[in-house]
This record gives structure tokens, sequence and C-alpha cells, in this order.
């Protein structure tokens, strides 16, 4: 399936520059803000950039603040129930204030409204949402929020999945030395649990020249950290008419000069080449981080969730990385209590937990997706069972994380300091191993790599003191 690249931004110019001019009139010359909330994960955050670089260009200024706000964005997420939940609490804690505001618009979109059950839910319950579109539609946004001030009716878009690639979308970047770099866009896998593929659509690859040129840009601009993103990102070249892999990719963006971080996320076990264990063990710019998430030891369960890989095939992978990577951070992620799970194959979870010794896991109780295939799939394991098997898990995980973080004591790493921890008035940073790092330091390190003298470990964080080198 051969997808398209559009560069169709500018058709939205005539909507912009009307929206701009309504807004400034219905404002009196004051400035409109806009408040928009993202749930869920990396992607949605770009998405949410790009829909912040679009309300600039209409002349909106953010705000925290509801209250404060003539437009209203909440961008969610569709990948448990309880994000789901969540949000139909938010959104139903609207209804009083655009009584109070009657001129607010109301906006839902992400993953949730992708969803038609979700979507008319929205339209039968939610009457004061005025606008509602699926991730297939950013790219017209300022086509539907001219629509929606203007048509005195609801703009519901979603589900038009295209194929397309929409390229020239501006984006106002939440951080100033930290950058999300979007190559990918859907999901073919189809793994038996996940909504993804049904929300985000299938995989379509950005150009090549089109991801390195914005990647030298950022470098240009200073960015520190760049995090190449995508919800496969080894598949990354299908359906491109010149052939390129995802190795090849972050080779060449490596190959630009300047002091910076790549990461990448999130893998995937059945397309993680060596190929690219190859390029991050030789580059001068990939963190020594390796994001892969396993989900299940257990080869029946993997089956189940069809994921196309078993566990020799992950371990040949991860052994791969640990012997040509010097010092290699693995991560991963699992779940806990997918249909049918039975005791035996939760111990083979654990045991692969203890042979590969992860840095940090992301781990989940299993969460049924309406329209998956495994929400089908029978579940005799009770929530009391999957509570106690996850803090089993927990339990490990931390034990063998807080060994890790041990060893290290006494070593010096290079990490991008990130923030101030406002609790312990310590600077947080984070190794190319991705593991936080807090040491006390002047706020003006914040944006810039520095090293740091490892003198304690607590549980997975480490403590220490910037040092020249
Ligand atoms: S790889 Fe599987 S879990 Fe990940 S987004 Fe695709 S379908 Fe979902």
């Amino acid at each position: 399936m051969i997808r398209k690249i559009v560069n169709d931004y500018n058709e939205q110019a005539e909507y912009i520059a009307l929206a701009k001019e309504i807004m400034q009139i219905r404002k009196r010359g004051d400035v409109p803000l806009a408040c928009i909330r993202t749930y869920g994960c990396q992607q949605n955050v770009a998405d949410g950039e790009k829909i912040k670089g679009m309300l600039s260009e209409m002349g909106f200024e953010f705000t925290d603040k509801t209250e404060e706000a003539d437009f209203i964005l909440f961008n969610t997420c569709a990948v448990r129930e309880h994000a789901e939940d969540r949000i139909f609490g938010n959104v139903g804690a609207l209804k009083a204030l655009k009584k109070r505001h009657p001129t607010v618009l109301i906006a839902l979109c992400g993953c949730m409204m992708e969803q038609e059950h979700i979507a008319n839910r929205i339209y039968k319950s939610f009457p004061f949402v005025g606008l509602v579109f699926g991730t297939h539609a950013i790219h017209k946004f300022p086509d539907m929020f001219y629509k929606s001030i203007t048509g005195g009716r609801r703009v519901f878009e979603r589900g038009n999945d295209d194929l397309c690639v929409h390229e020239g979308i501006p984006v106002k970047r939440d951080g100033s030395f930290k950058a999300w770099l979007s190559i990918m866009y859907g999901c073919d896998n189809f793994c038996s649990y996940c909504i993804v593929p049904y929300t985000r659509g299938r995989e379509r690859s950005r150009n090549f020249e089109d991801i390195l040129s914005e990647a030298r840009s950022l470098v240009e601009n200073g960015y520190k950290e760049i995090t190449l993103l995508g919800q496969n990102v080894n598949s990354y070249g299908k359906g491109l008419e010149e052939k390129h892999t995802f190795a090849e990719l972050i080779k060449a963006i490596d190959d630009i000069e300047g002091d910076f971080l790549i990461r990448f996320m999130t893998s995937h076990p059945k397309d993680c080449s060596k190929e690219l264990i190859d390029v991050i063990a030789n580059s001068k710019h990939i963190s020594k981080h390796l994001h892969l998430p396993f989900q299940s030891g257990s080869d029946r369960l993997l089956k189940q969730m069809n994921r196309h890989y078993d566990r020799a095939k992950y371990l040949d992978i991860v052994n791969y990385a640990k012997e040509k990577i010097k010092d290699v951070s693995l991560t991963s992620d699992i779940i806990v209590g997918f249909p049918g799970e039975t005791e035996e194959d939760f111990e083979q979870t654990l045991s692969l937990v203890e042979e590969v010794g992860f840095t940090s896991l992301f781990t989940f109780i299993y969460s049924r997706r309406k329209g998956t295939p495994a929400a089908e799939m029978p579940d005799p394991t009770t929530d009391e069972q999957k509570g106690e098997r996850f803090s089993r898990l927990l339990k490990l995980q931390e034990r063998i994380a807080a060994e890790r973080c041990a060893s290290m004591v006494n070593s010096t790493e290079r990490v991008l300091v990130e923030s101030l921890n406002e609790k312990n008035g310590m600077l947080s940073a984070r190794t190319s191993g991705n593991i936080i790092v807090e040491a006390p330091g002047d706020e003006s390190l914040i944006g810039t790599f520095a090293n740091v003298k490892i003198t304690k470990a607590r549980n997975w964080i480490l403590q220490g003191e910037f040092v020249n080198k």
C-alpha cells in the first residue's frame, strides 16, 4: 500500500486568516487563549504540538486554566479503559463552564475520538462539545475550527485513513531543548489487545529527506535531544518508493554534526534488526537505551497476542545488544493478566525479567479494549489474581533496578540536565541509558549536557555531584 506525501497545508491559509479575524473581533483586540490538555503517548504530544502551531498562526496564545480559555481541547488517549473514563469525567466537568462562558469552544480529538461508539456517545451525551476530530483529520484543523465558530453547528470529523502523510504543518514545541520528531504514523501489527491500529490507521512513513532536514534544523536551533517517534519505528520505510530502513535513517541523523542525543520509540522485537544494533553500537549521538516491549515471557501468550516473535527471538536480539552496545540500558513493556494467562505463563514472564535485567519496566494490567480480538477471549483470571501478580512483578523489578543503580555508584555519567525538582531543590537529569540522576546545581545547567559523579543510588534514581570531567 503506497502512501502519499501531501503538502496541502496551504489550503488551510484562508481558514487561518478568517478564524484569526473573527477571534480578534470577538476579543476586541485582546489575545484569544487556548487551553490544550494532551493525554497518552508521545505521538499524541507531537500531534498536540502541531495543533498549537496552527492555533498560534490563528493568533492564539496558551493558558493552563480552562476558566480563562476561549478554546478548550482535550487530546485524548484510548490505550486503556481508565484513560477513557477520566476523559468523560473531565469533559462532564466543563458543562458548567460552558454555561458561564457560552462563546467558549470545547473540542475533543485524539485516539479516543476515532472510535465510533465513543464519538456517538459524545454527540448524544455532551451537547456542549462543539468540535470532535480524529487522528486522521489534524491537518484540517483550521478548516474545522473555522466551521465550528461560524457554522452554528457541531463539527464531527473522523476515520478517513487516506494513507496520506501531511507535511508542512507548523509545530509549536513544548520544549526548548528536547524535541519529538515523528518519522511514521499508524501500525500494521494488530496485536490482539491493542486499539492503536484502529485509531491511527495503516503504517505510513515520512520521506527520508523531510525527516533529515527537520533533524538538521532542530540541531541548528540548539535542541539537545531528538526523539524519533513511531508506533513501530523498526518498520520505517515500508511503502516508500525509495527504499530505506530505520537503521539507515538513524545513521544519517547520527552523521549530523553537533552535540546532541538521539532517542527513539517504540521498537517492535519482530522488526528490530542486528543492523540497527550495530549502528547504535558505533554511533556518536544515539543513546545507549533500547526500549523493546516484550509484553509476556510465555510463547503461548505471545501467539495469542499476535506478537510475531517468541521468547528465543526476543532473547537473541537482547543478547546481541548486550554484546555489541557497551552498558546498554534495556527497558520494556509488560502486560499482566492477558486473557487466559496461567500462573505458569506468568512465571515465564518473571523469569524473562530476571534473565534480561531491565533498567526499568512499564507494567500494565490488561485493559479490555472494545473492538480488539482479545476483548472476545475468555478471561477467567480474577482481578485479585492479576493484582497479586502485578505486585510480584513490581517487587522483582524494583530489586533488579536498584541493583543496577547500585552498580553505577562511583562512575561518572554524561547527562542531559532537564529540570529542577521543586521538592528537593536538586536538578534532575537523564543518562544516555535514560536513568534519572539528581544533583545539586545552578538552574542555568538546564538544557545542557554535564558530567555527574554518582555518589549514591536510591532505588532506581541516582544521586551525585556535577564534575568537569
Ligand atoms: S505494535 Fe502492537 S502494541 Fe504497538 S501500537 Fe502496534 S498494534 Fe499496538
